[in-house]
């Protein structure tokens, strides 16, 4: 059986995992380079050190938007991506090191398409045929798993939820009040902008309030704090009108979530909660509940992708 070496690569860490199918073992982490040339060799050097061979399958999981026409990743946290063929380079660099090239290629994945293969296949979605996962990180992202396949959709935006100018220009005097932040997609209103930890944190700070990070905001709500819980609730409110628009529209069965807010268990609840209620559908089990696979989703959805790509069509 080939083995599938499962890169995922963050703004702060590369990780490596072998997989084979249904287990998969983290075996190296190292920190990320911060220029292109030390970036590449320390991928070169983590995927050899690991074994591997051309005829193993090679995928990568990364932080970041893929161009369909080039191949190219933007990639906010990796800004020394912009304009290089990052998986043309690294194959030419591996077929020189290995005397050939990967018999398979190299299978580049968004990180948030791979978070929801994870749950999809390995995780909170085993079970069910349409899966709509959401990543609440820095920001927002999320994708569609329907009958165990990626949708990708025009450009490979299917999923974003996060963007698009949802938020309405509304009166900071009236309760509930959340502002209309400028997105970096050019769009102002996007979910993307309160959404994620920072978002949450600008709405807070927005309110007149001290900074405070999103932790201490999610920990003051649960501890009865007012200007904490105006918060929360506003977030709670926008963030769950946009999420059960779009599981109408994708008609998702189970919505698992990922990112650094998926771990405030009781802000989930609020969350699935309101969510369900604004649904088409009643449901009367937990919807939008928290992925399995964490830390390793990167890893779990590439090696996922790359099973899915070995199985005859
Ligand atoms: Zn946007």
């Amino acid at each position: 059986m080939k083995r599938n070496f499962c890169l995922d690569i963050g703004g702060s860490f590369i990780k490596l995992g072998i997989g084979e199918g249904n287990d998969l073992e983290e075996i190296a982490s190292a920190p990320t380079p911060s220029h292109y040339e030390a970036f590449l060799a320390r991928t070169v050097e983590t995927l050899l050190t690991g074994g591997l061979r051309p005829g193993d399958r090679l995928g990568i999981s990364i932080a970041g938007s893929i161009d369909a026409d080039n191949g190219s990743v933007h990639a906010a946290q990796l800004p020394f991506l912009a304009g290089v063929s990052f998986a043309g380079d690294l194959g030419t660099a591996l077929a020189e090191l290995l005397a050939e090239p990967m018999h398979d290629g190299i299978v580049v994945e968004n990180d948030a398409d791979c978070f929801a293969m994870a749950e999809a296949h390995f995780g909170a979605g085993r079970g069910f045929d349409n899966v709509f996962a959401v990543i609440l990180g820095t920001g927002v992202g999320g994708a569609q798993v329907y009958r165990g396949q990626l949708l990708r959709g025009f450009g490979g935006t299917a999923g974003e939820w996060g963007h698009g100018p949802f938020i309405q220009k509304q009166d900071p005097s009236v309760p509930g009040f959340v502002p209309q932040f400028a997105c970096a997609c050019g769009q102002k209103g996007c979910i993307n902008t309160i959404g994620g930890a920072r978002g949450l944190e600008a709405m807070h700070a927005a309110a007149g309030n001290p900074l405070l990070d999103s932790r201490q905001i999610v920990d003051g709500w649960a501890g009865g704090d007012p200007a904490c819980s105006a918060t929360i609730t506003a977030y709670v409110s926008v963030l769950s009108d946009a999420l059960a628009l779009t599981i109408n529209i994708t008609g998702a069965q189970i919505v698992p979530v990922g990112g650094g807010l998926s771990n405030a268990s009781a802000l989930l609840s609020a969350i699935d909660s309101e969510v369900r209620g604004k649904t088409l559908l009643a449901r009367s089990k937990p919807l939008v509940i928290e992925g399995q696979t964490g830390q390793n989703g990167g890893l779990w959805g590439i090696h996922a992708q790359l099973l899915n790509e070995a199985q005859p069509a």
